[in-house]
């Protein structure tokens, strides 16, 4: 019996059907509470059907142990028996205390894991969030007191503001919920088999106006083998990789898409001609919140495209790491998803 709600409970017992009556809830309480045997055998409440000990540790009771016999009368246990008991509780008493202190431990580093996060997504949020809101307020609140006098053209460019506006913020709410999805655990990856170009191709597309101002070059062989990967979570992944290639390069400047086979992987390779990542920074670019150049708010980001990316992509079996180009400035993200073993012929897809 272990402690829960005040009280003591049965966690475990053998028979596992067996129940225990009053008196014996009585004898393990007491011996609960005064940290001193209690029940058959015992100078208190000797009624009780079977013997209860504490479980000690150096510390303190962690729980009580209930024993029975199938010998009716007599005393309950020999003192060869009663030295075996006392050894085996004493153990038990440390292991229980022991797996009791790392979920202690566990849910004080979990505490202190959120609070970070809690205050890191307030400081995004407060930004991430603003930063758009004001621009649809404003454009929104000047076409509502002004309409009328406005030229054609200044109306419909307050209209794109808030258009542009909304799916930025869209956009963010949309990597918060999936954010939400992988550290919870209830990402359900739906996998088949897909041509990797293919969903390149539609992560392109949703972010034409994105890449309005940078030229896109993809390099991606026909033959690439296939890859098991869930098309919503990689088309996202190659999207988030393209957002930050268009934030973090300078207008006119040409995003490289490329893919390749090796022995055991399909590689995909989106590069840009920015700045790069300071080597310092390389891993902690995929940590949640994590943003390399702090007086960056000016451009939107919260941190979060990244770490999706790992996320998704390690849902999928593969891997993502960052780097830099040689010989030119500009940052590389490498993709390596298993190829497959079972790939399908041709003829056995038709
Ligand atoms: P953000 O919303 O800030 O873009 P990410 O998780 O997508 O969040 O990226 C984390 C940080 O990594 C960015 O703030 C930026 O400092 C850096 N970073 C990401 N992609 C690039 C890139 N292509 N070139 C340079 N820096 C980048």
């Amino acid at each position: 019996l272990l402690p829960e709600e005040g009280t003591i409970a049965v966690k475990a017992g053998y028979p596992p059907d067996d129940t225990l009556d009053d008196a014996d809830i009585a004898a393990a309480r007491w011996a609960w509470e005064h940290n001193h045997a209690a029940g058959r055998g015992a100078d208190t409440l000797p009624g009780a059907k079977r013997l209860y000990v504490p479980l000690r540790t150096g510390r303190t009771a962690v729980g009580v142990i209930g024993l029975d016999s199938d010998r009716r009368d007599g005393p309950l246990l020999t003192p060869e028996q009663q030295r075996l008991l006392d050894a085996l509780a004493d153990q038990a008493a440390l292991a229980i205390e022991r797996i009791q202190l790392v979920a202690d431990v566990d849910r004080a580093r979990l505490a202190a894991e959120a609070d970070r996060l809690r205050s890191a997504l307030l400081t995004s949020i407060s930004h991430d969030l603003k930063t758009p809101l004001a621009a649809i307020l404003g454009a929104a609140g000047t076409l509502r007191d002004y309409f009328a006098s406005m030229p054609e053209e200044d109306r419909s460019d307050l209209l794109s503001t808030v258009v542009d506006e909304s799916e930025r913020l869209n956009r963010f709410i949309a990597n918060l919920l999936d954010m939400t999805k992988i550290e919870s655990g209830a990402m359900e990856p739906n996998y088949a088999l897909h041509y990797a170009g293919d969903i390149i191709g539609s992560a392109l597309r949703r972010a034409t106006k994105i890449l309005e101002h940078h030229k896109t070059e993809m390099n991606m062989p026909t033959d690439l083998p296939m890859v098991r990967v869930d098309p919503v979570l990689f088309e996202q992944v190659i999207f988030n990789l393209l957002d930050n290639a268009a934030k973090y390069s300078p207008e006119g400047s040409v995003i490289h898409i490329e893919g390749w086979a090796d022995t055991d992987s399909v590689v995909i390779q989106v590069s840009d001609e920015g700045p790069g990542i300071p080597p310092a920074d390389l891993t902690r670019v995929f940590d949640t919140f994590y943003r390399v150049r702090k007086g960056d708010q000016v451009r939107a980001g919260t941190g979060l495209g990244l770490s999706i990316c790992r996320g998704f992509i390690e849902a999928m079996s593969g891997t993502i790491a960052a780097g830099n180009r040689r010989g030119r400035s500009g940052a590389v993200f490498t993709i390596r998803l298993p190829k497959p073993h079972d790939i399908p012929k041709l003829d056995e897809l038709r």
